[in-house]
């Protein structure tokens, strides 16, 4: 489905952890087809912003008057949601690797990438006895894992991949319903210098073909030259939103994290030091 709504349409949105106000105020408006990269350090409220799309985290009432559409609506069903927006937190990685949801007491099961991206039709983790898996399920698998660069892995369990490999199969997962976008939580987290190369390689592949990519990072180099803007995040409230060649600059960079940053461009790609 395609609709031409804003991806994500945020008016004056906080939200508390706890006692925490993790999100101040946050208004912003992304396109579909859109790429932004949202950048800021640890405990500025990136994980909860994306909690707010997946509806861990809800606004909190009581702060002004603030409104929170994706895809032009406020109200959503959880899983249609995340079908809709291919989201691919750390925590999703995880637990597709174990085998094993937080939310269910299922049994741990080691799964293979084919039947990870399958799985992702049913929004479970993993493929159970009750799963009427049809024969184009498969091939879309097997498709969205070419596309992804490990159609060579697709009869391997995630246990015997590299994190890398793994990441790159859960982002299939989340292409199986053709989303409008991807949503990625630290996407090289822990990854080496060659998975990161390839993941992002992969990510870009996906930008070109027209999804809206939007990435929560706190590293300059995983900014793909696809994303042209990027929002920069802060205790909570959005502090910079803008072209990356005007925001992801020494100085700016040095205010957001508070420590001296200088920051070198090569090519079309950031890298801090
Ligand atoms: P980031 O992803 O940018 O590191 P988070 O969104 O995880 O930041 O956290 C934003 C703020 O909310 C931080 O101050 C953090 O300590 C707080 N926080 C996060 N999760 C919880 C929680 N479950 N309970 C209370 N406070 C939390």
């Amino acid at each position: 489905m395609r609709v031409s709504a804003p991806l994500l349409d945020y008016q004056n949105v906080s939200v508390y952890r706890g006692d925490t106000l993790a999100l101040d105020g946050v208004s912003l408006r992304v396109a579909v087809g859109e790429h932004v990269a949202i950048l800021g350090p640890n405990g500025c409220g990136k994980s909860t912003l994306i909690k707010t799309f997946t509806r861990e985290c809800y606004p909190a009432s009581g702060r002004g008057e603030s409104s929170l559409r994706i895809l032009g609506r406020q109200a959503w069903d959880v899983n249609e949601l995340r079908r809709m927006l291919g989201i691919v937190t750390n925590d999703l990685v995880d637990q597709c690797t174990r085998g094993m949801s937080s939310d269910f007491a299922e049994l741990p099961r080691r799964v293979t990438a084919r039947d990870t991206v399958i799985s992702g039709f049913f929004s479970s983790i993993g493929v159970w006895a009750h799963h009427d898996v049809t024969p184009a399920m498969r091939e879309t698998a097997d498709a969205l894992l070419a596309r992804l660069g490990v159609a060579h892995l697709a009869d391997r369990l995630l246990t015997q991949m590299s994190s890398g490999e793994v990441r790159r199969v859960v982002i299939a997962r989340a292409l199986v319903h053709d989303p409008s976008s991807l949503v990625l939580d630290e996407p090289t987290n822990s990854l080496d210098l060659r998975a990161m190369r390839d993941l992002r390689g992969a990510v870009r592949t996906i930008a070109q073909s027209g999804l809206s990519v939007v990435m929560v990072t706190h590293h300059l180099a995983d900014i793909i030259p696809e994303i042209a803007r990027v929002i920069l995040i802060k205790r909570g409230r959005v502090v910079d939103d803008g072209p990356k060649d005007a925001l992801l600059t020494s100085a700016r960079l040095t205010d957001l994290f508070e420590m001296p940053i200088e920051v070198v461009r090569r090519g079309d790609l950031y890298h801090a030091w």
